[in-house]
């Protein structure tokens, strides 16, 4: 896969990109990064590339030609048909059914804006589509597209030893992930789950479902409920639902208990 960054801080994603399962993808050649600055195609002396914005207001606006020079700079430097993605917060937001879409084709150009961002005519003209990471506000489009790389490139075919560790991740199935423990099996911190040391697959299998089950609930019920669930899940959670349920009464029952004992009339009689 290939993956051109319009930005005027390219090494700043290809350094986000340099470390891990991603440094390997790259260098195994599953995923290849080209850094295109406006910069370089901006024209004058200061090669200019932001400008006030007309109407007045706070800030500087991304001026059309260079990003335009750039993208088409990208465009020219291989045949291979790219989708063009403006990282901006006003796009869709980021989740892993449009990573793995996004993992598919074999080229992007990811363009990241700064200051208040880009001429809108710019976006009209060169941009397929606008991805947001989140509900907030960076100050460049940058770290989007640093998160986009490190997300598509661990998809990518051979860049994790155990492929099975991707289908295995949260949001995979709609669900979060269970719980992980590694040695030592004791520890001051608490032992590992019996049930991972019993060597018994099925029943690992099954208390993994069982674990990110309830977790999808506890923490993500937004997830759950779009999830398709089958009889057993309905079963494993509904078992798993009885167990907090049960964990809680018993813990409100102690508290209760050491209320009462600590309560004014509850102390022995002077
Ligand atoms: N004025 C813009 C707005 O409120 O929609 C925000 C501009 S922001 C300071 C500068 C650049 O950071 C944007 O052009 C975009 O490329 C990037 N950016 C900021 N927040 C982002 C987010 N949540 N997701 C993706 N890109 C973001």
């Amino acid at each position: 896969m290939r993956i051109d960054l319009i930005s005027l801080f390219p090494e700043f994603v290809a350094q986000c990109a340099a470390f891990g399962v991603v440094g390997r993808a790259g260098e195994r050649g599953l995923l290849s990064l080209y850094g295109f600055n406006p910069r370089d195609y901006a024209e004058g002396n200061y090669r200019r590339v932001d400008e006030r914005p007309f109407g007045g207001g706070p800030g500087m606006v991304m001026l059309i030609d260079p990003l335009r020079a750039a993208i088409a700079a990208a465009r020219a430097a291989d045949p291979t048909p790219a989708r063009v993605i403006y990282m901006s917060p006003q796009g869709a937001r980021l989740d892993q059914a449009k990573v793995r879409e996004l993992a598919s084709h074999e080229r992007l150009i990811l363009l990241c804006g700064r200051y208040e961002g880009v001429d809108e005519r710019l976006i009209r003209a060169e941009v397929d589509e606008e991805i947001s990471i989140g509900d907030y506000v960076l100050s460049g489009g940058e770290l989007a597209a640093a998160v986009i790389v490190d997300a598509v490139a661990r998809l990518q075919d051979g860049a994790l030893g155990d492929a099975e560790s991707a289908v295995q991740d949260s949001f995979e199935d709609g669900l979060l992930d269970c719980p992980h423990y590694t040695r030592p099996v004791e520890h001051e911190l608490g032992s590992v789950p019996a049930v991972l040391m019993s060597g018994n697959h099925a029943q690992i299998a099954q208390w993994r479902r069982q674990q990110s089950l309830g977790r999808t609930w506890q923490r993500r019920p937004d997830l759950l409920n779009e999830a398709a669930l089958s009889k057993a899940d309905r079963k494993l959670l509904a078992a798993y639902q009885a167990e907090v349920a049960a964990a809680e009464a018993a813990e409100n029952g102690s508290s209760a208990a050491t209320e009462a004992s600590a309560g004014p009339d509850s102390g022995p009689a002077a």
